[in-house]
């Protein structure tokens, strides 16, 4: 089918891919990362336009009709989801990726069986691959946007023989594959798998909980790639083939750098029900939290410790994201520059909800670049650190996680903020973080905790040090 299409059309996506893999170059650095992403987005309206001037668009009423339904629903959403809501709407957006390939999938079945009999045999493996894909990536990520969203429960759903049962769907779908190679024309079989696709993905993201997330997200990404890739085939369009690959590599990358961050591997990120709140020492025990004693100070004291310090570091997390406290941790540190303090800002790769939270928030907040560190560059720099600042995180710094073997975070790699000379935490109370767990930095000696909402307690950090 594609060889009808013109030699134009062709170089116009090639230029369109090239335009993709230089963008997606550029992204792997905050520097070029804006620039990256406008020859990213140049090259897909490229690749839109041309498809349109395809000769097999049958009905541009309907395509102008989804546009404009699109752009409305798109337009509200980018004004209304606040930035702690991204990884929920990202997951949203895996979700209808996946859900769109799969749908080119059942009209392209139901088109070739209303033609004839037969269903060509590259048709149907692209057909059933599409399917599989693209309904695993729908209703796995419906299911961890619920969980993001906080409609269900965070926690791993576990039951048993529960990785018998997808096993044994996933065999049921690859028999039933086989069985519609052979007799293409049974839709009740076609739509039972389709049925099956979505039971499978449901199954294999409920079991998965608490700071697995992250994976779970780039993995659903990359999915949602596949599936495009694989609808690309369906209906033989080589731009869809090609960016879909990207998206489902660059997915996979991004699934082996969290995996990397975490220190697990995507088999236990998959399997082993991470987060399981039966299987920890580490979760908040409230007993024993009452026992333990953390100290507390207030802001002027904080202004003086940071304001005297040679060297600060600080540690963004999720509490100064729900705030929108970047800004004013911009004004803090040209304030504590001003009186000759070395500010750095200490990155943790899931800091945040989701990845490169913390470095979107203050590449906004126009911190230069210079100044972020990731986890590696600064560790080893912490214990000659003054002052380790941390706003609004908790997990990432937990020291438990180095360990404490019955601890769920145990083995992810962390920030080592109890190295610090001192260390403040900004937070509002002693709340647990995304894990679950609580954090023995919180009463170590050398910590004080500074209560507030992260917005407020920086703006009164602000004025304190205007006074010294
Ligand atoms: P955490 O979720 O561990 O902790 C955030 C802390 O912020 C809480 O303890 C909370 O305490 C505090 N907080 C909340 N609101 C405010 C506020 N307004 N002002 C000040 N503090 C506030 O955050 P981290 O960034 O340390 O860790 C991220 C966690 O999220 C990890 O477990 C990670 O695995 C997980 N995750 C990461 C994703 C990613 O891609 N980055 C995606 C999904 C999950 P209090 O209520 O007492 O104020």
């Amino acid at each position: 089918m594609s060889d009808f299409i013109p030699t134009g059309i062709h170089l116009v996506y090639l230029a369109a891919t090239s335009l993709f893999i230089v963008g997606l170059k550029k992204l792997g650095s905050p520097a070029t990362a804006r620039n990256g992403n406008i020859m990213a987005g140049i090259g897909m309206l490229l690749a839109v336009l041309v498809t349109l001037l395809d000769q097999q668009v049958l009905n541009y009423q309907m395509i102008l009709l989804g546009v404009v339904i699109g752009t409305v629903i798109g337009t509200l959403a980018a004004y209304k989801v606040k930035m702690t809501q991204m990884p929920q709407m990202v997951g949203l957006l895996n979700g209808l990726g996946g859900s769109a390939s799969a749908l080119v999938a059942v009209a392209e079945f139901w088109r070739l069986l209303g033609e004839s009999q037969t269903i060509p045999l590259d048709s149907s493996i692209s057909i059933l691959l599409d399917v599989l894909i693209g309904g695993v990536t729908f209703s796995g990520s419906v299911i961890a946007f619920a969980k993001l969203q906080g409609i269900m429960s965070g926690s791993p759903i576990t039951f048993p023989l529960q990785q018998l049962i997808n096993v044994s769907l996933l065999a049921s779908y690859i028999f039933g594959g086989f069985f519609l190679l052979t007799a293409p024309h049974n839709l009740p079989i076609f739509l039972s798998m389709v049925l099956v696709s979505l039971v499978l993905g449901i199954m294999l993201v409920i079991p998965i909980g608490g700071g697995d997330m992250p994976v779970v997200i780039s993995l659903l990404n990359s999915f949602s790639g596949l599936a495009a890739s694989a609808a690309g085939f369906v209906v033989m369009n080589n731009m869809l083939i090609i960016s879909g690959a990207l998206v489902g590599a660059s997915g996979l990358i991004l699934t082996e750098i969290m995996c990397k961050a975490m220190n697990r591997s995507l088999f236990s990120v998959l399997f082993s029900a991470f987060g399981t709140s039966s299987s920890s020492s580490g979760n908040l025990d409230v007993t024993s939290t009452v026992e333990k004693v953390f100290h507390s100070i207030d802001p002027e004291e904080g202004a003086m410790m940071l304001g005297y310090a040679r060297s600060v570091v600080i540690i963004p997390g999720y509490g100064m994201a729900v705030a929108q406290a970047q800004h004013s941790v911009r004004e803090l540190a040209d304030q504590l520059e001003k009186l000759g303090v070395e500010v750095k800002y200490a990155i943790h790769p899931v800091a945040g909800r989701m990845p490169g939270h913390m470095n979107v928030l203050l590449a906004e907040a126009n911190v230069p670049y210079e100044q972020l560190h990731d986890m590696d560059d600064i560790n080893p720099q912490l214990e000659k650190t003054d002052v380790a600042l941390v706003i609004g995180a908790n997990d990432v710094v937990n020291p438990s996680a180095r360990t404490d073997e019955k601890s769920p975070i145990y083995g992810m790699p962390i920030l080592d903020v109890d190295k610090a000379k001192h260390t403040i935490v900004i937070k509002r109370g002693m709340s647990v973080g995304f894990a679950g767990v609580d954090n023995d930095l919180f009463y170590k000696n050398r910590t004080t905790m500074l209560f507030g909402s992260a917005k407020d307690m920086v703006a009164k950090l602000i004025s304190e040090i205007k006074q010294l």
